[in-house]
């Protein structure tokens, strides 16, 4: 099966992964099995591609890339209900263990043993087929097109990410960083019913793409304004209700409190290999309540019912897209991070 393989750090190859074709031979009685359609470039693929790791995850033998995914159902199990050939699906990434505690505890995103794609030693899906749980898989409306179900995925911690900030009609948000999650979280909050929401990056470009999205962003240019000078001045002084750590530097992240409105909260999104710094003053006097978010929990189908109602539009994000030949080009595009590209896809053969 011709597979996108990330064979060791910097080392990209699309050839036939033999190994995988073995494992998918097996479907069990609640998998699909399913046609891959179109596959999202992650910054966390990027970044194996790169560094080889992520935190403790690190990549010790040859890995197929790609978890951000829509396809069509090929073949069902014997005991799936819910599904049928044909259907137009997209697919939650992370499977855990149903039985563990916490999965029984609904918080199957945080089960220790959950099986995430494109994350070591897990296969990822940038390969024609994949088996998988009928129960992570969810069907598409017809106005819902494969490049935005496959939007679906990073949509879903923005989703996340605003249902743990328990947004409220008329708040007021910030979102440090304006990078593809930064973006589908800010969609997310004023889906959600922030009235606005603040915008910060240090990319004049990502800001101008921030700011076409939705009449309720405001874009902040980091370098030439202060993000807490213009928050308050235009919130007579008081603050955000919420605040979005997006970047994943310890330097947004140390001054996360600065805008945030007394017994406001912050929600840190932005990954962080290493220990940073906190200031736990500014948290206290404002009584600030503070989440973290691990990719997601029970919202792909809230996600899908947005898109197709028009509630989010994600179609903006979505810059560039590249057929499966052109993988490993599309991934040294991404490594070099282009200013003017948010998302950009692969689209696999049909
Ligand atoms: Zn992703």
């Amino acid at each position: 099966m011709k597979s996108l393989v990330l064979e060791t750090k910097e080392v990209l190859s699309l050839r036939d992964f033999p190994e995988i074709s073995r494992v998918e031979e097996s479907l069990g009685p609640r998998d699909v099995r399913i046609k891959l359609h179109t596959v999202g470039i992650c910054g966390s693929d990027v970044h194996y591609y790169t560094h080889g790791r992520i935190g403790p995850f690190v990549v010790k033998d040859p890995m197929i890339l790609g978890h951000e995914a829509s396809g069509t159902v090929i073949e069902v199990g014997t005991q799936v209900t819910q599904l049928k050939i044909g259907d137009r699906v997209c697919m939650e990434p992370g499977i855990p263990d149903p039985n563990s505690r916490a999965a029984r505890l609904g918080m199957y995103n945080i089960d220790p043993a959950v099986r995430f794609w494109a994350t070591p030693p897990v296969h990822g899906i940038l390969r024609p087929t994949c088996v998988h749980p009928a129960d992570y898989t969810y069907r598409l409306p017809d106005n819902v097109s494969f490049a935005e179900a496959a939007m679906v995925e990073p949509l879903a911690v923005g989703v996340h990410a605003a249902t743990k900030a328990r947004v409220k009609p008329g708040d007021v948000a910030v979102v440090l960083g304006a990078g593809p999650i930064g973006l589908v979280t800010a969609l997310s909050a004023l889906a959600a019913g922030c009235a606005r929401v603040y915008v910060s990056d240090l990319a004049p470009g990502k800001l101008e793409i921030a700011a076409a999205l939705h009449p309720g962003i405001v874009p902040v240019d980091a370098r030439a304004h202060s993000l807490t000078g213009v928050v308050k001045a235009e919130t007579d002084g008081w603050g955000a209700d919420i605040v979005f750590e997006a970047t994943g530097s310890p330097q947004a992240a140390r001054t996360v409190f600065e805008p945030l409105a007394p017994g406001g909260c912050v929600v840190m999104i932005g990954g962080q290999p290493d220990p940073i710094q906190y200031d736990a003053g500014a948290a206290m006097i404002r009584e600030a309540r503070v989440e973290n978010i691990f990719r997601y929990a029970h919202v792909f189908p809230r996600c899908v019912g947005m898109i197709s109602s028009g509630a989010i539009d994600v179609k903006p994000l979505i810059t560039r897209s590249f057929d499966f030949d052109e993988s490993v080009r599309a991934f040294e595009i991404a490594a070099s991070a282009p200013p003017q590209d948010v998302k950009m896809q692969i689209v696999l053969p049909q």
